[in-house]
């Protein structure tokens, strides 16, 4: 059989895999956690049917195994659940006591962190993240985004001193599938702590785990309507934007969905935020430490399969130690053990869908179309699912789609440079603004580049780094607006003045 163009991208250059000891399998049991055979909208502190009678299989994508019928909210849902807001947020979360507020997060954050186990498996088995990550970065980040509002939930007119703050009213928020729980939580946290109520719709190809969440606030005792969920595809996204009685939209997402969303509300007078997309530089100068850098860069753009907004996919390597750098991280890609996601002993899992894996690639062919030489290290894959072996291209110009398109995939684009400034022109050449790395041994040369470095973020000797403290996000096409720290309150308060 001919294999297609894209199946060679797909698959790694040589089926050889490296000799010596292989891993015994160490999968994390699927036992704790309970799927529903289908699921409704989560409504008034209860599951209620969709009016619209339409539902759809969410799947496990490093399987390709159905696991649960969901409901697709139409029109007359969304509306339900914004009226049940809109009454949450009169008569029982505006003018509760601050201190109360904080009591009810401060319980999801506690009980987050008891069901951990549970909701880190969910959260593999539905979105194809190694157990590893959902357990060591997913769920530890997420409960203390809970703990972090809590703590402010009383002390507002300190975040903002002199000013008043006052909640705004309805949230809708709509979240991606990379994150699916730790985005929640960063939206959900501080919209509750500042005194709003919110209709969150979760990405239609991982609703599971904001399912679970309504057992949590049920657990917590939040009043019904504080919190209320609605599972959907962008149909369902598109009602929640437009529907005229929500005050604000928090938006995660592409840049194309953003854009479109910035249109809808343009002179309605609604808050917005938007988290897009990115197109990030790693830049590493040649007195850094390499070996720590090479991590970084493995870190930096294999995590979570590479879809992530802030990923480091373009990589900046001074010239005098490129040959170096390539080794290493060649050496490094050969042992990233990809496949099942609930092994624990998984790097790289599945990619989120079919849909994201016909993109990757795409992409991938046209970097191969377009003269980039590809590298892509030797590994198995299962027979079933969504992969993508973990990939590096050199030779890449600027011009490159791979250079200037977000993949959100495991595909790194190698280029050089010769000067610091060289380098932050070049990293700055993209429409995106959300994150970069430097790594240096000089501080100096540190403060200079993120002085330089047009991202909202900027990660130094180390990448990827979250704390719920500090705050997260973009400029041009990554969208406007932060989540994290005190900054992330600001989208949810009115101000005096305002
Ligand atoms: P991705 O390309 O990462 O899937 P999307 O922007 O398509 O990103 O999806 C992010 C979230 O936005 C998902 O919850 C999705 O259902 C939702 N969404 C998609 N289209 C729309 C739309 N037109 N209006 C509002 N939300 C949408």
């Amino acid at each position: 059989m001919t294999k297609t163009k894209r199946e060679v991208a797909r698959r790694p250059a040589s089926a050889a895999i490296p000799s010596g000891w292989e891993y015994a399998p160490a999968p994390e049991s699927r036992d704790i956690v309970r799927v529903n055979e289908s699921y409704g909208l989560y409504i008034g502190g209860g599951f209620v049917e969709p009016l619209s009678n339409e539902r759809y299989t969410t799947i496990d994508p490093a399987r390709e195994e159905p696991l649960s019928e969901i409901a697709q909210a139409g029109k007359a849902d969304v509306d339900r659940a914004v009226k049940s807001a809109r009454e949450a947020y009169a008569e029982r979360w505006s003018n509760l006591r601050p201190s109360e507020r904080a009591k009810y997060l401060f319980r999801i954050a506690r009980l987050l962190q008891e069901r951990s186990r549970e909701f880190a498996v969910l959260e593999s088995l539905n979105g194809g993240k190694p157990i590893r990550e959902s357990r060591d970065v997913d769920l530890p980040l997420a409960a203390a985004h809970f703990f972090y509002y809590a703590g402010w939930a009383d002390k507002l007119e300190y975040a903002f001193p002199n000013r008043t703050p006052r909640p705004i009213g309805v949230a809708g928020q709509i979240i991606p599938w990379n994150f699916p729980l730790l985005m929640l939580a960063w939206k959900i946290a501080p919209a509750l702590a500042a005194g709003n109520t919110v209709v969150l719709k979760p990405a239609e190809t991982t609703p599971l785990s904001a399912l679970l969440f309504c057992d949590v606030v049920r657990q917590a005792e939040l009043p019904p309507g504080v919190v209320n969920i609605v599972t959907g595809d962008g149909r369902t996204g598109a009602e929640l934007v437009s529907h005229p009685d929500v005050d604000k939209i928090a938006f995660t997402g592409s840049t194309e969905v953003g854009k479109a969303i910035a249109r809808t509300l343009a002179g309605t007078g609604k808050r917005l935020t938007l988290e897009l997309g990115g197109k990030a530089a790693n830049i590493i100068f040649d007195d850094a430490a390499l070996d720590q850098a090479v991590e970084g860069i493995v870190n930096g753009i294999y995590f979570n399969q590479g879809h992530v907004c802030c990923a480091g996919s373009r990589l900046f390597v001074q010239e005098s130690i490129y040959e170096t750098v390539m080794a290493k991280l060649k050496r490094r890609m050969r042992t990233l053990r990809v496949g099942d996601p609930l092994d624990k002993n998984t790097d790289v899992g599945a990619i989120n869908s079919k849909q994201q894996l016909d993109k990757i690639g795409a992409l991938v062919q046209s970097g191969i179309d377009e003269g980039a030489e590809i590298y892509q290290p030797p590994c198995k894959l299962p027979e079933r699912g969504y992969w993508f072996v973990p990939t590096v291209f050199t030779n890449v110009a600027q011009s490159y789609r791979i250079a200037q398109e977000e993949i959100f995939g495991p595909v790194l684009s190698v280029l050089t440079f010769r000067t610091p400034d060289e380098a932050i022109e070049k990293a700055n050449n993209t429409p995106y603004g959300l994150s970069a790395g430097v790594w240096t041994e000089k501080g100096s040369r540190i403060l200079a580049m993120a002085q330089g470095l047009r991202a909202g973020v900027v990660w130094a000797n180390t990448y990827n780094r979250f704390d719920p403290a500090s705050p997260f996000g973009g400029y041009k096409e990554s969208g406007f607006g932060r989540e994290g720290g005190r900054h992330g309150l600001e989208p949810y308060v009115q101000l005096d003045g305002e």
